[in-house]
């Protein structure tokens, strides 16, 4: 498309897509377009990223604009904020993806950024008659791999509906949160509960540990019990509760303790900008802030190391 005509999206036929953005989550979640039919045009900074999807049947693209150059959905799965920024406003603000884009173009962003970042670009392409989504996700890599992960959305009515049918792809639960930003703040309160669960389960199972009952036999009560919750059920943090988690495989792979803390960090500071206190997310940020030091790439339920801290290594 080149030029900057208006994209007509046809109901009836599958959209051509460009990807940006091919790490541990856009990776698989392009490959499950790949297998469902869609064209792709892919972009990232990485060879060996772009070369993976090459594999898959994606072409290659030199730059996000050449990626987009014959697309009417543009999605985009990058680290941070300032990634998501650069991309689509560029260095000035005004020359990035966004200004090359058709009118009636449809950009879903994936990243999970600040609520605030995501509106700003929302405005951007407002401006220039481009539909934009905010649609962090939620399951992990497991997740994005078996195409079952939760989206969590902002934005119009109009743009979601026309998303939908592409995110079925990549996910099962497709929820719309709300205008530009609500699936960014939704996403956040999500991770910061979740953060505190983890914490929380960390520091109960290693109080039984340290007064001489076996973490399996406490954790099995606690889960029949008032403290159940989703750590307990599926990603318990104690070593060898339960099989293929994290846990029980050195904490390798799943949701790194760093993201955890980048989460926790948009939290705080989305509660610091609208006046909100929340005492117990600030807890939890300042554990795995300290935990993040050494335990970054490791997986968040490591936060058991620092109550034993044998269970590292
Ligand atoms: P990742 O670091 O594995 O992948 C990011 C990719 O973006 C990399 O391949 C990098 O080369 C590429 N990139 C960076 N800047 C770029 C640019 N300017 N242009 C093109 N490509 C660029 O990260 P990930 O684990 O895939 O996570 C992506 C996002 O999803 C993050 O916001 C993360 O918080 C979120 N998320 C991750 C998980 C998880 O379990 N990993 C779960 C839910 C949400």
């Amino acid at each position: 498309m080149g030029t900057k005509d208006t994209v007509m999206m046809d109901n009836n036929s599958k959209p051509n897509i460009a990807f940006i953005g091919l790490g541990n989550m856009g990776a698989p979640m392009a490959e499950n377009l790949l297998k469902a039919g869609y064209t792709l045009s892919v972009f990232d900074l990485s060879d060996a990223a772009t070369q993976r999807l090459e594999k898959a049947g994606a072409r290659v693209a030199q730059s996000p604009k050449d990626a987009a150059s014959n697309a009417q959905v543009v999605i985009s799965m990058l680290p941070a904020g300032q990634h998501v920024h650069s991309v689509y406003l560029g260095d000035s603000g005004a020359n990035g993806l966004l200004a090359e884009l058709p009118k009636g173009t449809l950009v879903i962003d994936s990243s999970t950024i600040a609520a605030a970042d995501a509106r700003t670009v929302a405005d951007a392409a407002s401006h220039l008659g481009i539909d934009f989504l905010d649609a962090p996700v939620s399951g992990g890599t497991g997740g994005a791999i078996a195409g079952s992960l939760t989206f969590i959305v902002g934005g119009d009515d109009d743009a979601f509906a026309k998303a939908e049918p592409i995110l079925a792809v990549m996910g099962k639960n497709i929820f719309h949160a709300g205008e530009h930003g609500a699936g960014q703040v939704a996403k956040i309160c999500n991770n910061m509960l979740l953060g505190i669960l983890m914490a929380g389960t960390a520091e109960a199972i290693n109080l039984g540990v340290k007064n001489g009952l076996d973490p399996k036999v406490l954790s099995d009560i606690m889960l029949q019990s008032s403290g159940r919750n989703w750590t307990l059920e599926v990603y318990n943090p104690y070593p060898q509760v339960m099989e293929n988690v994290p846990s029980s495989n050195g904490y390798q792979g799943g949701f790194m303790s760093k993201l955890m803390q980048k989460d926790l960090n948009l939290a705080m500071q989305t509660a610091k900008d609208t006046h909100v206190d929340t005492p117990m997310g600030a807890k939890a940020t300042e554990l795995y802030a300290t935990h993040t030091l050494e335990n970054g790439d490791k997986d968040f339920s490591s936060i058991m190391g620092r109550h034993d801290a044998s269970v590292l290594f």
